[in-house]
């Protein structure tokens, strides 16, 4: 990992576009650029709402590529439209806060573990597996004791 040049300005998904074959679009330019400064996890309709000047078509194809090349990773929501984060690490899961959404990502040895030990009593070959824990974060813990003395 080199770590030379400012903090959030890695070109990664618009490569990551560019390496699939696709040209660098100024509408693709401003997806990627929207899904890099913009908050953890993201819908696809909000994504649209803030790039008016985009194709909504341009948008979620360009959403469905970068999921198929692993650079973001789609979170399934208990309630809603699936959102979106950039995946940071190679093989991870999340945490998604089901009050605010912040998404986090973690591993853990165990949960690969026992993964692979149910490999014997699932029919069929497992390809790959996803794991989302949904958690109330620290940060809404806090507010939530903040606003109700007693509960
Ligand atoms: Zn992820
Ligand atoms: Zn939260
Ligand atoms: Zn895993």
């Amino acid at each position: 990992m080199t770590t030379e040049s400012q903090v959030r300005q890695e070109p990664s998904l618009l490569t990551t576009l560019e390496d699939l074959g696709l040209r660098k679009t100024s509408a693709r330019y401003a997806v990627t650029s929207r899904i890099e400064n913009g908050s953890d996890a993201f819908t696809a309709e909000e994504l649209c709402r803030q790039l008016p000047e985009v194709g909504r078509a341009t948008v979620y194809r360009t959403i469905r590529h970068l999921v198929d090349a692993g650079a973001l990773c789609k979170l399934p929501i208990l309630d809603g439209a699936p959102m979106y984060s950039i995946a940071r690490v190679e093989h991870h899961h999340h945490t998604i806060c089901s009050k605010c959404g912040a998404v986090g990502e973690f591993r853990h040895s165990t949960v690969e573990r026992v993964m692979r030990s149910l490999a014997k009593e699932i029919d069929g070959q497992i390809t790959g597996h996803k794991m989302e824990i949904f958690i109330t974060c620290n940060s809404c813990l806090a507010s939530e004791s903040d606003s109700s003395s007693d509960a």
